[in-house]
């Protein structure tokens, strides 16, 4: 059995990072998605408020979990059971900083493999940051994420 392990920092969950949650699931026996809980990362949701987003979207995925961790991403991995980690690779933006971070993984755990999937063309322009920004001046992007993550942002962000 392949367990797959998919970090970041989910804040919030977005139809782009469900998009690999439906194809990485597919493909692999169980998934996790990894939740990084890092306090001096700015973000806006905490980490279990990012847990609880996340958990409600893949609710329908019988094989997809979500945890929240901390520290070093590949030995959570493997300590989850996991032998793969996935990543979202979005045209131009990811690549280099995605690359860099697969060889550190790499030298780290060199029984961990890393498996990309291409973002979505639907998706490619979609970032947590972008979608956050928006939102804060008023914007709809309903059809980029889950019902309830578009009321928790509203609720965060708008008065
Ligand atoms: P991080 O802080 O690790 O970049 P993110 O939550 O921004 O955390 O992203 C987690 C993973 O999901 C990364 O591999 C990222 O490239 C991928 N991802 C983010 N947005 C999208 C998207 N719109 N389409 C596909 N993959 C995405």
């Amino acid at each position: 059995m392949t367990t797959a392990f998919y970090p970041g920092s989910f804040d919030p969950i977005t139809n782009g990072h469900l998009d690999i949650v439906k194809r990485a699931s597919s493909i692999f026996e169980k998934l996790i998605i990894g939740v990084y809980d890092i306090p001096q990362k700015s973000l806006l949701f905490s980490a279990a408020e990012r847990v609880e987003l996340a958990r409600k979207a893949v609710v329908d995925y019988k094989n997809v979990q979500v945890t929240s961790y901390s520290g070093i991403t590949v030995e959570f991995a493997r300590k989850a059971g996991a032998q793969v980690l996935v990543r979202g690779l979005r045209a131009s933006s990811d690549f280099e900083r995605e690359f860099e971070m697969a060889l550190m993984n790499k030298k780290l755990a060199p029984d961990i493999e890393l498996v990309c999937f291409m973002a979505n063309l639907r998706y490619q322009f979609l970032s947590s940051s972008l979608l956050k920004e928006i939102i804060n001046l008023g914007g709809n992007l309903d059809d980029m994420m889950p019902a309830h993550v578009s009321a928790a942002l509203n609720n965060k962000l708008l008065p």
